[in-house]
């Protein structure tokens, strides 16, 4: 840390997005490239720590510091704060690391007081464009940094307009705009209790502290917590000399991408509003006009935008999503990122920078989120329902994939549904930051207003969630409870189908199907898994889950759950049958019925996996999760098994548990009833050497995982279950048949004592699902309850069940590789918990040094180009 905090653009280049954020770090870039930016300066992130080490108060040397540039400012720019010829004018940015879109608010236009704008007017000749900047910069200073809210300054435009009998704001006339900063000051000094503050210093400050504080809002909070980004970071202050695009017809604003973001097309594609500031154009209250459009308007403009364009994407070897402004016909650039992007557009654009000479194979690689291939991945409408189903409507394409659910109207509502596995289209007239969440939880997402870089589109194409944007024949009815789209009336029961890609919206149910996986997906892929050092295994149970999961990628199975394999209803008598067994005997009759069931299970995976390696893990859940509560389902039972319902009733009982995770499962099954063990590995080997006869050219090794060991006597007890079963049908089989036993490590005392537990394990898998159970003392199952108000205070940022807690359980999982190794050198390593598909958890993974992850079916391929990465990132 050193003590500047503040620095000119001049100064910072695109190497300091930590220091500036990303934001402040490409104006400086820009800057630098000598392109048309204007002037200012950016606080540092530091200085946002700062403020809240401070206790939420901006100390007096950073002040200091930061009244030295604006001096440094004011003498750029010939202007001066408060000024009445030539008053400075500035916008206050914020801008994190990682961009955070629509999470942090920008001022406009500060430095406004009644006296300013007055001379103003009279200076520029323009009232009505002075007007129009000030009641701006009131509106937004107020929402911003006082939280008086925007829904009382529109209900202010709305009354405004009509009475004036006009519709657009751009047809408000200068005095009525002047009108309007008045009432819109009455509004703040009655909300705020004190007088709008006309000192640009102390609006200054007011700006910037409020900047900082939204990097604390919830919806920031929220959004980090999505994204993986640590509270830690801070945002960055930008504060940069105004620009206006208000000032009539021969200026505008716009946002614009060097390719389109949602099919990866190259070819400039974007925006503009002529006469609009700043949001205008995402805002959606006026439709814009298409980047194309500007050539005619203005040719000269339009021919050097399009060469800066190119120049940045050359220059960031990315896609770029840039903002501009032309001032009186000058075009000055306002912003330039990396563009987000949808999961189709990533891989094409990825591989049409290869193809171009831009970047090479492995930054291809390496700039694709994973997380967004789960979109690709996802369904897409059945070809023939959707030809047969006529479109009630048709707004913007402005997110792809298909989406089909029940209307919602409010976000609360859309999260509060969608989390309960409702699926739901959340429908509004357009989106704000506020609706994130629900956002999120929404199938997809369909707005009356908005273009195709409007708050939704943007936010639901980073989320990989389809939306339709500016459907404006949508009508809501008053109460907001249902609205009518080509002469239907839709409420909260109905159905609609959205297609991102066209932009249709049906009034009615449409069949998905699985998405086809297309070639710029297969050659990431394959530039990936070269570069990939650790192995890419899969969680499947089926023989359709595996096949599913070869066709992905997968290089074995790491864990089949044999438990899931008795809920069949065939299947499920047999294992009541065992689990009621009075005696050993009795307890062999039923095994001896699920013999063949299990053994065919595995045969099936075997074929599935062709040769690749299949862990199978013992019986691992207590035996009451095969009993029925039921008391209507316990007579039934009772009856099938002829025994008496009390009877039934006793064993029951029997096996009720305080706390069944931490109760009789895992190999204690196997320590009380050895006969299970033996039973499941008579399968798994008689299934093996069934299918290596079968198969001479696969080299069938099967890895038998006893799950739940603490103490290694207790692996040793069953291993030597596992062990003299299987040698004995091995050597009579005639056939040599390799197999391998370990364990799942999952209980802390495990990975404490792995030196001693790899005596007995020829492999260990992390099971992180119990094993975060067990070292948090909470079970995933009521962590929900109570993790909430554990983000809410800051205690947790992430849901350790979904992220690895590199910290402890990530401690645990290190010490057991180490210890596991020095014990045997060659042990192999694994993780089979939900971590395994998740990409920051990979990461993890390869810097402890396993040699394989494995995950669901649909995260092998989010797991193949994590793995890559991670080998990339620690090469
Ligand atoms: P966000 O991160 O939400 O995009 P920005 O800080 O980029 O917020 O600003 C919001 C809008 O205001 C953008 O359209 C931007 O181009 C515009 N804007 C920001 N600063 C200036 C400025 N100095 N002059 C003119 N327009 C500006
Ligand atoms: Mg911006
Ligand atoms: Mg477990």
């Amino acid at each position: 840390m050193t003590d500047k905090y503040v620095y000119e653009f001049s100064e910072g280049d695109a190497s300091m997005k930590n220091l500036l954020g990303g934001k402040g770090a490409n104006l400086a870039e820009m800057t630098g490239l000598g392109m048309p930016v204007p002037q200012g300066f950016t606080i540092t992130t530091e200085a946002c720590t700062q403020y809240y080490a401070d206790g939420e108060q901006i100390n007096d040397a950073i002040k200091a510091e930061i009244l030295t540039y604006v001096g440094k400012l004011e003498e750029m720019t010939g202007k001066k704060f408060g000024d009445l010829d030539n008053p400075l004018l500035v916008s206050v940015r914020s801008g994190a690391r990682a961009s955070m879109p629509g999470m942090m608010d920008t001022i406009l236009n500060l430095g406004m007081n009644d006296e300013v704008a007055a001379r103003f007017a009279e200076k520029t000749n323009n009232p009505r464009f002075a007007y129009d900047s000030y009641r701006r910069f009131i509106q937004m200073y107020s929402d911003v940094v006082m939280e008086v809210g925007k829904s009382y300054f529109e209900k202010l435009i709305d009354e405004m307009k009509e009475s004036r009998g006009v519709k657009l704001d751009t047809e408000l006339t200068a005095d009525d705009l002047k009108e309007l900063a008045e009432k819109f000051k009455a509004q703040y000094a009655e909300k705020v209790g004190s007088d709008f503050p006309s000192d640009p210093v102390e609006q200054l400050f007011g700006a910037i502290k409020a900047v900082f504080r939204s990097w604390d809002n919830p919806r920031a909070v929220y959004y980090r917590r999505m994204n993986d980004i640590p509270g830690s970071w801070g945002t960055a202050v930008n504060v940069q000399s105004m620009v206006f695009g208000n000032t009539g017809d021969t200026s505008g604003t716009g946002v614009a991408f060097s390719r389109n973001p949602a099919t990866g097309e190259s070819g400039l594609f974007g925006e503009f509003l002529m006469n609009a500031q700043g949001e205008d154009v995402v805002a959606g209250i006026r439709t814009p006009e298409t980047i194309d459009q500007l050539k005619d308007e203005n040719p000269a403009v339009y021919a050097q935008f399009a060469d800066i364009v190119s120049r940045l994407e050359n220059h960031y070897a990315d896609m770029q999503d840039m903002e501009f402004t032309i001032e009186d016909g000058k075009l000055f650039m306002l912003q330039t990122r990396n563009g987000k992007r949808t999961a189709a557009a990533a891989f094409k654009i990825a591989c049409d920078l290869v193809d171009e000479g831009k970047i090479t194979p492995e930054k291809a690689v390496a700039m694709i989120d994973p997380k967004q291939i789960d979109a690709l991945l996802h369904p897409q409408f059945d070809t023939a329902e959707l030809k047969a189903a006529t479109p009630i409507g048709k707004g913007l394409p402005a997110s792809p994939g298909a989406a089909c659910g029940k209307v919602s109207f409010t976000a609360e509502d859309a999260a509060a549904r969608g989390r309960n596995g409702e699926p739901v289209i959340l429908v509004r007239l357009e989106t704000t930051p506020e609706d994130i969440e629900g956002m999120h939880h929404s199938q997809g997402i369909l707005t009356a207003r908005g273009g195709m870089t409007s708050h939704a589109a943007v936010v639901a194409r980073g989320m990989g969630t389809c939306c339709v944007s500016g459907l404006g024949d949508i009508a809501f009815a008053a109460d907001g409870k249902s609205f009518t789209l080509a002469g239907q009336t839709f409420s909260e029961s109905d159905w609609i189908s959205l297609d991102g890609s066209t932009g249709n919206v049906y009034g009615q149910q449409i069949a998905t199907v699985p998405a086809e996986i297309g070639g710029y997906f297969g050659r990431i892929m394959e530039w990936a898994d070269q570069y990939r050092t650790m192995k890419v295994r899969t969680n499947a149970d089926t023989p359709a889950d595996a096949r599913q999961a070869r066709e992905f990628g997968a290089e074995g199975i790491g864990l089949c759950r044999t438990e899931h394999m008795f809920f069949e209803p065939d299947r499920i008598a047999a294992i009541r049958e065992m689990i009621v067994s009075k005696t050993v005997e009795q307890r062999e009759v039923a095994l001896a019925k699920l013999l063949p069931m299990q053994r065919g299970d595995f045969e099936g995976i075997y074929e599935a996996m062709e040769g690749y390696p299949v862990t199978v893990r013992l019986l691992d859940p207590p035996l009451h999760e095969f009993l029925p509560t039921d008391s209507d389902d316990i007579v039934a039972l009772a009856a099938d098994m002829n025994i008496s319902v009390d009877e039934l009733k006793n064993v029951i009982a029997s096996l009720h548990e305080f706390n069944p995770m931490m109760g009789h499962r895992g190999c204690r099954l196997d320590v009380t009833y050895p006969e299970i063990g033996a039973m499941q590995t008579r399968a798994i080997i008689e299934a093996a050497i069934n299918v290596q006869k079968a198969h001479p050219e696969w080299t069938i090794v099967p890895e038998i995982m006893i799950p739940l060991v603490g103490e290694v006597k207790e692996l040793a007890f069953v291993k030597n279950i596992v062990t003299s079963t299987a040698d004995a049908i091995i050597a009579d089989s005639g056939i040599a048949l390799e197999y391998k036993v370990g364990t799942m490590i999952e209980i802390p005392r495990a990975a404490i004592t792995a030196d001693e537990i790899a005596k007995e394990a020829e492999f260990f898998s992390f099971g992180t699902n119990d094993l975060t159970q067990m070292t948090f003392g909470f079970s995933r199952d009521d962590a929900g309850k109570f993790l909430d108000a554990y983000y809410d205070k800051k205690i947790y940022e992430n849901d350790p069940f979904a992220r690895l807690d590199t910290e402890g359980v990530g401690k645990l999982v290190k010490t057991a590789v180490e210890l596991g190794t020095q014990t045997r050198p060659d042990i192999k390593l694994g993780i089979c918990g939900e971590h395994g598909g998740d990409p920051s958890s990979i990461e993890f993974c390869q810097k402890v040094g396993l040699n394989y992850v494995s995950c669901s079916p649909f995260r092998v391929p989010i797991a193949r180009l994590a793995a890559a990465q991670s080998a990339l990132n620690n090469k």
